[in-house]
């Protein structure tokens, strides 16, 4: 028998349908490019989004049609994303801090038509436009008032865009139509195109709006640090309308003290991004004496937050801390440092050691470790192997079939992380499988070294990588940024460490840089700190 409900496709236009007419009056606040604070209402995000799809429409945008975005986070970038992707279209958000190269490979391979760009990223698309002969042209999310001198081919201005446009009825589609499009920063090999379905990304909004993931309502006010072009902002850019919370978007603006007007000025409840952002603002209040009363909760996730992060906020700061987890390909939330009830009749280092893991996955997300083989370990606390995962919002393949089909015949997709489960289900990444330390056969996590060394009052930052070892093959080096004035030395820092980890996990060697390089998505770039210390000689060797 079949159940007998409606065909009622999970498009994403029906989550702004719900926000403008129950939530209509809720605020947008964005940091705008060109200076002001901009403020205006969910109703008005539907009648510009209606208007931008029409003009598009107007102009021969169809079904299909891919379109990129280069853009902070911003109430232009959620028109262009509600509008066109309401129509039918394909959002494709670019990351602007992607090397040229790489901007250039992923534009075309998407086969971008038209590129919506902020004023701050048209100098990046005028050294690369010749290279890109399939984009039609370049709207500039701006108005006629502020409009650049500039090179792009077949310039068009925004608000212009806007007032060609009349209402739009949105059209009705399977909900399985592709709707947007983001690229893995591809630390081997070329960047692999991910594509999320209407269907997705609605699922992956209800997913996470729950209690037990980002709980959010429409009382509350978020302010996603995290960019639109990394993995639709964790999801806030559908789960705050679905919610009707108010949203703050930064633009461009994300160092500490910015950061901290916004917070402040619009009392925000809860924000979200990755850990050198918070790394900012913590320094930033240390130094400036501030504290955050209305902030109540922070979502850091993207790379490990270290403990000592996580100890300051909610010592410090009393915000709660939701460590969180997952991946592009993952739409991208996996999972969530969300205590179960229960735990808090454990002892306070019980909880802290639970919520420094990354969390529970949420309904949706289904996980197991293995081994090389295979099959699957215990969910101890203890064992660790490759972390798999499968739902309805994790690919199954990438854009043009590239890489063939990700996911095994039990549709398990490798994460690529190495990982343990508990009995309580908090998964703890243990590293990623290319950056784990093999020491004579055994693995040696090199997110555990690092969380401990930026322990140290006088670390500003940490990275662990294997080097070359006669003996043991790998052993860890410890590469440490030290605080502005400090000059703390490797023995101290070690002796810092000494009593936290077992004695061979110990990095043979510490070495000191001005800077550790990261990936665009604020990732420690392993791969390049391993050229630089290649052939580095430990003195154990
Ligand atoms: P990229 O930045 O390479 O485009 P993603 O943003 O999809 O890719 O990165 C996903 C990876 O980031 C995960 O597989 C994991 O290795 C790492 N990661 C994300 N969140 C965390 C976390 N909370 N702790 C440790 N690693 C994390």
């Amino acid at each position: 028998m079949q159940g007998l409900m409606q065909d009622w496709p999970l498009l994403v236009h029906t989550v702004l349908d719900h926000a403008r007419t129950y939530h209509g009056d809720r605020e947008i606040v964005s940091r705008t490019v060109e200076g002001p604070i901009h403020r205006y209402t969910y109703t008005d995000l539907d009648a510009r989004s209606r208007k931008l799809a029409s003009a598009m429409a107007k102009r021969g945008l169809k079904l299909g049609d891919v379109v990129g975005t280069m853009a902070w986070n911003g109430y232009r970038h959620m028109e262009i994303w509600y509008g066109l992707m309401s129509l039918g279209s394909v959002v494709h958000t670019l990351n602007p801090r992607l090397f040229a190269e790489q901007l250039v490979y992923i534009i075309n391979h998407a086969e971008d038509q038209l590129i919506f760009v902020d004023l701050t990223f048209v100098p990046v698309l005028e050294a690369i436009q010749d290279k890109l002969p399939a984009v039609r042209g370049y709207v500039i999310m701006t108005d006629r008032e502020h409009m650049p001198e500039t090179s792009l081919r077949n310039p068009i201005c925004y608000e212009d865009l806007i007032d060609e446009g009349d209402h739009m009825e949105w059209p009705r589609f399977d909900e399985n139509t592709a709707c947007g499009m983001c690229y893995t920063s591809g630390t081997t090999g070329n960047p692999k195109g991910v594509v999320y379905s209407h269907r997705s990304n609605v699922l992956h909004s209800l997913m996470t709006v729950a209690g037990d993931a980002l709980a959010i309502d429409n009382r509350q006010t978020i302010m996603p640090v995290v960019p639109m072009f990394h993995a639709n902002a964790w999801s806030m850019t559908f789960s705050c309308p679905m919610s009707g919370a108010k949203m703050v978007m930064p633009g461009g603006k994300m160092d500490g003290e910015s950061i901290y007007e916004l917070l402040d000025t619009e009392k925000v409840y809860m924000t979200a991004a990755v850990p050198t952002v918070w790394l900012m603002l913590l320094q930033y209040l240390e130094s400036t004496g501030k504290k955050l009363p209305h902030l109540t909760r922070v979502v850091i996730g993207g790379s490990a937050c270290p403990p000592s992060m996580i100890e300051a906020f909610e010592r410090d700061y009393d915000v709660e801390v939701v460590h969180a987890w997952g991946m592009t390909e993952m739409s991208p939330l996996g999972s969530l440092g969300v205590l179960r009830g229960g735990m808090e009749n454990r002892s306070e280092a019980e909880q802290f050691a639970a919520k420094c893991k990354q969390g529970r996955p949420p309904y949706g997300v289904e996980m197991k470790i293995t081994d090389d083989d295979g099959n699957e370990m215990p969910r101890d606390g203890e064992s660790f192997g490759h972390l798999l995962v499968r739902g309805p919002c994790i690919s199954q393949s990438y854009l043009k079939g590239e890489g063939g089909r990700i996911v095994d015949d039990g549709n398990w997709f490798d994460t690529g992380d190495v990982s343990t489960l508990d009995a309580d289900g908090f998964m703890q990444i243990t590293d990623r499988s290319k950056d784990v330390i093999k020491s004579g056969g055994e693995w040696i996590s090199s997110i555990d070294l690092e969380n401990i060394a930026v322990g140290h009052p006088e670390v500003a930052e940490a990275a662990v990588i294997g080097v070359e070892h006669p003996k043991w093959d790998e052993r860890p080096l410890l590469v440490i940024v030290r605080r502005d004035g400090s000059q703390v030395s490797g023995e101290e820092i070690l002796a810092f460490m000494d009593g936290k980890i077992a004695k061979w996990w110990m990095p043979d060697d510490v070495a000191f840089v001005d800077e550790i390089p990261h990936t665009a998505t604020g990732k420690i770039q392993k791969l390049t700190l391993r050229e630089q210390f290649k052939g580095h000689r430990l003195p154990t060797a």
